[in-house]
Protein backbone atom coordinates (compact mmCIF):
# COMPACT_ATOMS: atom_id res chain seq x y z
CA UNK A 1 0.00 0.00 0.00
CA UNK A 2 1.01 3.03 -1.04
CA UNK A 3 1.09 5.90 2.14
CA UNK A 4 0.54 9.22 1.21
CA UNK A 5 2.78 12.21 2.34
CA UNK A 6 0.16 15.12 0.84
CA UNK A 7 -2.48 16.71 2.41
CA UNK A 8 -5.39 18.47 0.86
CA UNK A 9 -7.68 21.49 0.91
CA UNK A 10 -10.48 20.20 3.45
CA UNK A 11 -8.49 18.03 5.52
CA UNK A 12 -7.82 17.72 9.22
CA UNK A 13 -4.47 19.44 10.99
CA UNK A 14 -3.74 18.76 14.09
CA UNK A 15 -1.15 21.53 15.89
CA UNK A 16 0.94 19.38 18.40
CA UNK A 17 1.45 22.34 20.74
CA UNK A 18 -0.20 24.39 23.41
CA UNK A 19 2.01 27.93 22.72
CA UNK A 20 -1.07 30.20 21.76
CA UNK A 21 1.76 32.21 20.28
CA UNK A 22 2.74 29.39 17.77
CA UNK A 23 -0.63 28.39 17.67
CA UNK A 24 -2.06 32.11 16.05
CA UNK A 25 1.00 31.93 13.71
CA UNK A 26 -0.21 28.89 12.26
CA UNK A 27 -4.01 29.30 11.99
CA UNK A 28 -3.23 32.49 10.19
CA UNK A 29 -0.47 31.09 7.67
CA UNK A 30 -2.61 28.02 7.16
CA UNK A 31 -5.90 30.15 6.67
CA UNK A 32 -5.12 30.37 3.02
CA UNK A 33 -5.45 26.46 2.05
CA UNK A 34 -9.02 25.94 3.68
CA UNK A 35 -7.76 23.47 6.38
CA UNK A 36 -9.54 22.35 9.49
CA UNK A 37 -7.03 23.21 12.03
CA UNK A 38 -7.59 21.62 15.61
CA UNK A 39 -4.41 21.22 18.81
CA UNK A 40 -3.64 19.04 21.11
CA UNK A 41 -5.93 20.96 23.53
CA UNK A 42 -8.50 19.63 21.24
CA UNK A 43 -8.14 16.44 22.30
CA UNK A 44 -7.31 16.93 25.18
CA UNK A 45 -3.39 16.00 24.77
CA UNK A 46 -1.27 17.21 28.23
CA UNK A 47 2.01 18.98 26.90
CA UNK A 48 4.73 16.09 26.27
CA UNK A 49 8.07 16.55 28.39
CA UNK A 50 10.57 17.46 26.11
CA UNK A 51 13.71 15.22 26.38
CA UNK A 52 15.27 15.97 23.00
CA UNK A 53 19.09 17.69 23.10
CA UNK A 54 17.79 19.26 19.44
CA UNK A 55 14.99 21.47 18.16
CA UNK A 56 14.63 18.07 15.73
CA UNK A 57 14.59 15.78 18.38
CA UNK A 58 11.93 17.71 20.47
CA UNK A 59 9.69 18.51 17.68
CA UNK A 60 9.71 15.01 16.36
CA UNK A 61 8.64 14.22 20.57
CA UNK A 62 5.38 16.80 20.17
CA UNK A 63 4.21 15.73 16.80
CA UNK A 64 4.25 11.53 18.12
CA UNK A 65 2.19 12.74 20.75
CA UNK A 66 -0.39 12.65 18.59
CA UNK A 67 -2.43 9.74 17.05
CA UNK A 68 -1.77 8.12 14.10
CA UNK A 69 -4.67 8.48 12.57
CA UNK A 70 -4.57 12.73 12.45
CA UNK A 71 -2.42 14.60 10.06
CA UNK A 72 0.15 16.42 12.73
CA UNK A 73 2.75 19.47 12.99
CA UNK A 74 4.96 19.94 15.42
CA UNK A 75 7.00 22.78 16.20
CA UNK A 76 9.71 23.89 18.37
CA UNK A 77 11.83 26.93 17.90
CA UNK A 78 13.93 29.24 20.13
CA UNK A 79 16.34 32.08 20.41
CA UNK A 80 20.08 31.29 19.80
CA UNK A 81 22.50 34.19 20.76
CA UNK A 82 25.70 33.67 19.00
CA UNK A 83 28.12 34.97 22.33
CA UNK A 84 26.06 32.90 24.85
CA UNK A 85 26.72 29.48 22.55
CA UNK A 86 23.74 29.35 21.37
CA UNK A 87 21.49 30.04 24.54
CA UNK A 88 18.89 29.58 25.36
CA UNK A 89 18.47 27.53 22.39
CA UNK A 90 16.22 24.45 23.26
CA UNK A 91 15.50 26.09 26.40
CA UNK A 92 13.91 29.32 25.56
CA UNK A 93 10.74 28.37 27.21
CA UNK A 94 12.08 26.62 30.14
CA UNK A 95 14.25 29.68 30.56
CA UNK A 96 11.85 31.97 30.73
CA UNK A 97 9.99 30.17 33.59
CA UNK A 98 13.14 29.92 35.48
CA UNK A 99 13.54 33.76 35.29
CA UNK A 100 10.16 34.37 36.30
CA UNK A 101 8.49 36.10 33.17
CA UNK A 102 9.47 37.43 29.72
CA UNK A 103 10.57 40.87 31.04
CA UNK A 104 13.38 38.87 32.95
CA UNK A 105 14.02 36.41 30.52
CA UNK A 106 14.97 39.24 28.26
CA UNK A 107 17.26 41.17 30.96
CA UNK A 108 18.63 38.54 31.83
CA UNK A 109 20.18 37.47 28.62
CA UNK A 110 20.86 40.92 27.76
CA UNK A 111 23.08 41.38 30.97
CA UNK A 112 24.68 38.04 29.98
CA UNK A 113 25.54 39.47 26.72
CA UNK A 114 26.84 43.15 28.45
CA UNK A 115 29.49 40.50 30.83
CA UNK A 116 31.36 39.26 28.00
CA UNK A 117 34.46 40.88 26.99
CA UNK A 118 33.45 41.46 23.31
CA UNK A 119 29.57 42.42 22.63
CA UNK A 120 28.01 40.84 20.70
CA UNK A 121 24.43 40.82 20.25
CA UNK A 122 24.18 38.97 17.00
CA UNK A 123 21.32 35.73 17.33
CA UNK A 124 19.08 33.78 15.74
CA UNK A 125 15.19 32.38 16.06
CA UNK A 126 15.62 28.67 14.78
CA UNK A 127 12.61 26.38 14.11
CA UNK A 128 12.23 22.98 12.99
CA UNK A 129 8.72 21.47 12.21
CA UNK A 130 7.91 18.28 11.61
CA UNK A 131 4.39 16.67 9.61
CA UNK A 132 3.37 13.20 10.62
CA UNK A 133 1.23 11.31 8.49
CA UNK A 134 1.40 8.14 10.18
CA UNK A 135 3.52 6.04 12.33
CA UNK A 136 6.83 5.90 10.11
CA UNK A 137 6.09 8.69 7.53
CA UNK A 138 7.44 11.85 9.43
CA UNK A 139 9.56 14.81 7.78
CA UNK A 140 11.20 17.87 9.79
CA UNK A 141 12.28 21.18 8.14
CA UNK A 142 14.27 24.33 9.47
CA UNK A 143 13.67 27.81 9.29
CA UNK A 144 16.05 30.39 10.98
CA UNK A 145 16.09 33.73 11.12
CA UNK A 146 19.26 36.10 11.76
CA UNK A 147 19.21 39.05 13.63
CA UNK A 148 20.09 41.07 16.96
CA UNK A 149 19.08 41.27 20.44
CA UNK A 150 17.94 45.37 21.42
CA UNK A 151 17.60 46.50 24.70
CA UNK A 152 15.12 47.31 26.37
CA UNK A 153 12.48 45.51 24.83
CA UNK A 154 10.34 47.25 22.68
CA UNK A 155 6.73 46.23 21.17
CA UNK A 156 3.37 44.82 22.09
CA UNK A 157 2.73 42.15 19.57
CA UNK A 158 3.90 38.91 18.82
CA UNK A 159 4.85 36.36 21.93
CA UNK A 160 7.99 35.31 23.58
CA UNK A 161 11.33 36.87 23.03
CA UNK A 162 9.87 39.43 20.37
CA UNK A 163 10.52 42.54 21.93
CA UNK A 164 13.96 42.52 21.89
CA UNK A 165 14.76 40.92 18.81
CA UNK A 166 15.35 42.55 15.71
CA UNK A 167 15.84 40.64 12.72
CA UNK A 168 18.76 41.12 9.73
CA UNK A 169 17.63 44.52 7.28
CA UNK A 170 14.96 45.76 9.48
CA UNK A 171 14.49 48.63 12.17
CA UNK A 172 11.56 47.28 14.10
CA UNK A 173 11.58 44.62 16.86
CA UNK A 174 9.71 41.55 15.98
CA UNK A 175 6.93 42.57 17.84
CA UNK A 176 6.68 46.42 16.81
CA UNK A 177 6.11 45.14 13.69
CA UNK A 178 2.69 43.98 12.48
CA UNK A 179 1.66 40.25 13.69
CA UNK A 180 0.80 39.78 9.59
CA UNK A 181 4.19 41.16 8.59
CA UNK A 182 6.04 39.58 11.20
CA UNK A 183 4.68 36.10 10.37
CA UNK A 184 5.26 36.04 6.90
CA UNK A 185 9.68 36.31 7.60
CA UNK A 186 9.62 34.90 10.48
CA UNK A 187 11.71 30.92 11.46
CA UNK A 188 8.25 29.31 11.35
CA UNK A 189 7.14 30.50 8.40
CA UNK A 190 10.48 29.88 6.75
CA UNK A 191 10.64 26.08 7.84
CA UNK A 192 6.28 25.81 7.10
CA UNK A 193 6.85 26.90 3.35
CA UNK A 194 8.94 24.41 2.69
CA UNK A 195 6.59 21.82 4.32
CA UNK A 196 3.60 23.30 2.03
CA UNK A 197 5.74 22.94 -0.99
CA UNK A 198 6.51 19.40 -0.49
CA UNK A 199 3.58 18.45 0.94
CA UNK A 200 0.46 20.48 -0.38
CA UNK A 201 -1.16 18.43 -2.85
CA UNK A 202 -0.90 20.28 -6.16
CA UNK A 203 1.45 23.01 -4.64
P1 LIG B 1 9.05 25.38 22.64
O1 LIG B 1 9.26 25.20 21.16
O2 LIG B 1 7.70 24.96 23.07
O3 LIG B 1 10.17 24.79 23.42
O4 LIG B 1 9.05 26.93 22.93
C1 LIG B 1 9.75 27.79 22.12
C2 LIG B 1 10.03 29.06 22.86
O5 LIG B 1 10.94 29.81 22.05
C3 LIG B 1 8.81 29.94 23.02
O6 LIG B 1 8.14 29.73 24.22
C4 LIG B 1 9.46 31.30 22.99
O7 LIG B 1 10.10 31.48 24.20
C5 LIG B 1 10.57 31.14 21.99
N1 LIG B 1 10.12 31.45 20.64
C6 LIG B 1 9.95 30.58 19.60
N2 LIG B 1 9.51 31.21 18.52
C7 LIG B 1 9.37 32.50 18.86
C8 LIG B 1 8.94 33.64 18.15
O8 LIG B 1 8.55 33.60 16.98
N3 LIG B 1 8.95 34.79 18.84
C9 LIG B 1 9.35 34.87 20.13
N4 LIG B 1 9.75 33.85 20.85
C10 LIG B 1 9.76 32.65 20.21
Amino acid sequence: MQLSNKFSIGDTIVIASHNEGKINEFKTLLAAYNLRIITSRDLEIQDVEETGNTFQENSLIKVKSIPDNYIAISDDSGLCVNSLGGKPGILSSRFQKQCGGWFEAMEKIYSDIKNKKIEDFSAKFICCLSIKFSKNLIYSYLGEIRGKIVWPPKGKNGFGYDPFFIPKGYTKTFAEMEHSSKILIDHRSIALKKLIKLHLSDS
